[in-house]
């Protein structure tokens, strides 16, 4: 398809959300009787959802969401860490504080050695997933990209390892994602951060981030490439929540269209205060917690499938209502600037990307994720095991991965606390892991488990299904 097309449909979008028609509840009702199905929605039908306006109605969106999470997802919740490599950057983006003429900033660039020295920091505590982070600078070529991959990849500390990188780079050319897909990253995220035309070209004020177009079709070069689990988002506040939600599902059915899989993950950042970026300590389309959790809700229902990834941005007691509510992934522990995890154990000052609304270590959330029932993943099976792309949705959609997910949530939980968890982590713990052993019903998994379990209790590591 040729590259000059914006599928994003802007006119009917704006159309719509100005016309705000706000719908009666037999028709939100119906809209929910379908989503229940699990066979994701329209986005006229997504549009019905975000309108809804009278409380009986919301509260039974919000139910739907907790139903269809719990069926496809269970009390599962996959946790990992982001890692900050370099915040140099050449684009003027209105929002970030990396932005190139920030100069207060101070820029840094980790070493290969200064590299290793983090991952080795957070294989100590128990991180098992990390998303590497970068700013955009024409000095980083994708060779260097690759070798900080294979870095954090050859890092092994005690029982530690990393087991699953996802990364988070600005667009590159396709020849450029199958150098990157060789270093064998799991998902490959660019938020576009708003579907909004207009409203992009204003806040990416100069850089290649500018070019709107060139970011829109980066997940389907990433594709081309082969990368087949990629990661689309929003960064929440540039415009109308509403018109990014349905825009960024007609990105899902454009990925769809072309290549029989919509997006593996969203990631939905709220814009939060950073340094010399004006508009982010006043966003223009400031989005409240209520509409926070409608759009994970509604995003929930209208694709059931895909991973919904809920960062530090957000606060402990916000995060722990939008678990229930559809997020099926979140970072803890995360610090969010290069040498972060170092300056930190060092207790040395460093600065953040952005304001950190949940600055509780990894062991807290974990002790706390454990606590309210849900049984923190660090899995990352599914894509060592080749589920990916197109296999896995092929999976997922009948429930299979249920089978898989759980005994691996429970395997990798218990490692996590043989080797990193604190007294009382440990106590929430293993009396959750004992409660969820009990719910493995096949006797065939039932012995598997039992036999991978047994030897993990026995000091072996990275067990899985
Ligand atoms: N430079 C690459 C890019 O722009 O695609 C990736 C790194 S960038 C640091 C990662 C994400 O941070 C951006 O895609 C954006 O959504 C988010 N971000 C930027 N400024 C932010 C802010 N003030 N608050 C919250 N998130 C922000
Ligand atoms: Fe650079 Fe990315 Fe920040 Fe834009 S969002 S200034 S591209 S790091």
């Amino acid at each position: 398809m040729s590259e000059k097309f914006d599928f994003i449909k802007q006119d009917y979008l704006d159309g719509i959300i100005e016309e705000n028609k706000i719908p009666k509840k037999e028709e939100v009702i119906s809209v929910l009787e379908k989503g229940k199905e699990k066979k994701g929605l329209s986005i006229e039908e997504t549009f019905i959802l975000l309108q809804a306006n009278d409380a009986e109605s919301i509260e039974e969106i919000y139910e739907t969401a907790r139903k269809i999470k719990d069926d496809i997802y269970g009390n599962r919740m996959v946790v990992f860490a982001p890692l900050y490599i370099t915040n140099e950057c050449s684009n003027i983006c209105d929002y970030c504080g990396f932005r190139a003429d920030n100069k207060e900033l101070h820029r840094r660039t980790l070493t290969m050695d200064e590299l290793k020295e983090e991952v080795r920091i957070l294989e100590d505590i128990g991180q098992k997933r990390l998303l590497l982070v970068y700013g955009e600078h024409p000095k980083f070529k994708v060779d260097w990209i690759a070798e900080t991959i294979e870095a954090c990849y050859s890092v092994k500390s005690g029982n530690g390892a990393i087991r699953r990188i996802n990364v988070n780079i600005a667009p590159m050319e396709i020849k450029d994602y199958e150098t990157i897909k060789k270093t064998g990253i799991g998902t490959y995220q660019c938020f576009q951060e708003t579907y909004h035309r207009k409203t992009y070209e204003k806040v990416h004020i100069s850089g290649k981030k500018k070019d709107y177009l060139y970011r829109l079709y980066a997940l389907d070069r990433a594709q081309q490439a082969g990368i087949d689990d990629i990661g689309a988002g929003i960064l929440f506040g540039l415009y109308d929540w509403r018109f990014e939600v349905l825009a960024l599902l007609m990105h899902a059915e454009h990925m769809e269209k072309e290549f029989g899989v919509g997006p593996h993950t969203i990631s939905f950042p709220r814009i939060e205060p950073a340094l010399n970026a004006p508009i982010s300590e006043n966003p223009p389309h400031k989005v409240t917690d209520e509409q926070l959790k409608r759009l994970i809700a509604v995003l929930r229902i209208a694709v059931p499938y895909t991973g919904l990834i809920l960062t530090t941005r957000e606060n402990p007691d916000l995060r722990r209502e939008l678990l229930s509510l559809g997020v099926s992934q979140i970072s803890a522990g995360s610090r969010t600037y290069p040498g972060a995890y170092h300056d930190e154990k060092h207790n040395k000052p460093s600065m953040q990307q952005f304001t950190i609304g949940d600055t509780r270590s990894l062991d807290e959330v974990i002790e706390d994720v454990a606590s309210h029932g849900y049984i923190p993943s660090f899995c990352t099976s599914c894509y060592r095991k080749g589920r990916t792309g197109t296999d896995f949705m092929e999976l997922a959609k009948p429930g299979h991965i249920h089978t898989f997910c759980h005994p691996n949530a429970i395997l990798t939980f218990f490692e996590y606390l043989e080797d990193y968890g604190s007294k009382k982590t440990r106590d929430a713990g293993y009396k959750l892991i004992e409660k969820e052993i009990k719910k493995i019903e096949n006797d065939i998994m039932k012995k598997a488990f039992n036999e991978k379990f047994e030897k993990t209790k026995n000091g072996e590591r990275d067990l899985y299904f």
